[in-house]
């Protein structure tokens, strides 16, 4: 009869030592497991193993209904936070599963894989499958070629033009990421970017996206900038902070011409945390950028207190513009929004004549898009537009 077996751990053990100090740490390890000891039916089988994982093993229970009711009662039993000392902290578990067919040990290393799998995606728990175990392993593989790619350098930063929507003439450019790998192909960052998130890869290539652009523009005119991306979870910590400081110091560039881009969901989590974190980066005199606008759920009262130079309206509701009225009311009303809180437009997806025309009509101060030019290498970039002599 298959049973099956679970691994239960603290998420990041470690990491509780560093906040709450290590007695503090070791008081919620106790919870946990006094918590744990009431998750089991009495013939079920417990262990907790030498790395402070809870072993667990559901004897006879081996429907997918079954295990849905066992891991509601696992979140039900850390609902309740910690009481350390009059403070309430959440117990932070994660739990992996899989079925025990005979063999134990190959048991656990499949429940150790949905384990990790469940605290990659934040999840209370997953239940081992092969085929997410196969994708799994190629995300590794997937990564190591990455960092690989950074070390060797193979990243290349393209450029794609920023047009002034009324003079016509050239502002800058967004600095894209592309991966021109050893068999000589070029990747679009489609096929890389997630995964870099997931892992830590993406702080090399970032900070060294941020160095290159800001050595490009030190080659270049003094009045053109240039726009990185940046991902949301890389402004948590002042690491950013002094990467865009020294690079901007090495190459002597002043810190205006640098603008970050950061999506509009950096407002899901920790808002006051990102929040100050931009306002550190505005008071160096970096601009900061607010990406891909219009497909998130921010609400209007966070844009009173918003440290943002700019906002990219989405390029999804640009490219059908003419052909939707509905895009076009929600671009006109980004346009509007932006600059009532006196912040510039970016238009981006621009690919047609009359889309910039309209958007030039509707006030839109800066235009991006194929129907200017597609990222282009850098030195084909110095060839078109000579941003070197402007
Ligand atoms: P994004 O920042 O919103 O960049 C705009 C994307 O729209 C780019 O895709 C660009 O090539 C594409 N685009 C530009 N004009 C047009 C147009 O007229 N029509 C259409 N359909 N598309 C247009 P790309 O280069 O594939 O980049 C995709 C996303 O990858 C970027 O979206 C950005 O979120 C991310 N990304 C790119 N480079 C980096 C990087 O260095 N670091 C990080 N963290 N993310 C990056
Ligand atoms: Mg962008
Ligand atoms: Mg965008």
């Amino acid at each position: 009869m298959a049973s099956y077996l679970g691994l239960v751990d603290l998420a990041d053990y470690e990491h509780l030592v560093d906040t709450l100090g290590s007695e503090s740490a070791k008081y919620l390890r106790q919870d946990f497991f006094s918590r744990l000891q009431e998750w089991p039916r009495p013939d079920d089988k417990t262990r907790i193993l030498k790395n402070q994982r809870f072993l667990v093993i559901f004897k006879g229970m081996d429907t997918p209904a079954a295990l849905e009711l066992a891991t509601a009662k696992l979140a039900r039993l850390f609902e309740e936070p910690c009481d350390l000392l009059g403070d309430p902290v959440a117990i932070p578990i994660h739990a992996g599963f899989t079925l025990l067919e005979d063999d134990t040990q190959t048991a656990i290393q499949e429940a150790r894989a949905a384990l990790r799998s469940a605290k990659r995606s934040s999840t209370l728990y997953q239940l081992y499958s092969p085929e997410q175990q196969g994708r799994l392993k190629d995300e590794v593989q997937l990564i190591s070629n990455l960092e690989a790619a950074v070390e060797l350098g193979e990243l290349q930063l393209y450029y794609q033009p920023k047009v002034h929507a009324r003079h016509n003439n050239l502002v800058g450019a967004e600095a894209l990421v592309r991966w021109h790998t050893k068999n000589r192909k070029v990747l679009e960052p489609s096929h890389f970017i997630d995964a870099a998130e997931r892992h830590q890869v993406i702080r090399p290539m970032t900070w060294w996206a941020i160095k290159s652009a800001v050595a490009t523009m030190a080659q270049w005119s003094p009045e053109l900038g240039i726009s990185v991306n940046i991902t949301p979870s890389l402004l948590m910590d002042d690491e950013v902070l002094t990467v865009v400081r020294d690079a901007l110091d090495i190459f002597s560039v002043t810190p205006s011409r640098l603008t970050l881009e950061v999506t509009e969901n950096i407002m899901a989590d920790n808002q006051q945390v990102m929040l100050a974190q931009l306002a550190k980066l505005r008071k160096i005199g970096v601009r900061v950028s607010i990406d891909d606008f219009g497909t998130g759920y921010s609400s209007l009262a966070y844009f009173r207190d918003l440290p943002a130079d700019e906002l990219k309206i989405d390029k999804n509701f640009v490219v059908k513009m003419l052909g939707s009225p509905k895009d076009q009311s929600i671009a006109k009303t980004v346009i509007e929004l932006a600059h009532n809180f006196s912040l510039k437009v970016v238009a981006e997806g621009v690919e047609s004549k009359a889309v910039a025309v309209r958007l030039k009509e509707m006030g839109c101060d800066i235009l991006q898009g194929h129907y200017y030019d597609q990222p282009l290498p850098l030195s084909e970039f110095d060839k078109r537009y000579k941003p070197n002599q402007q």
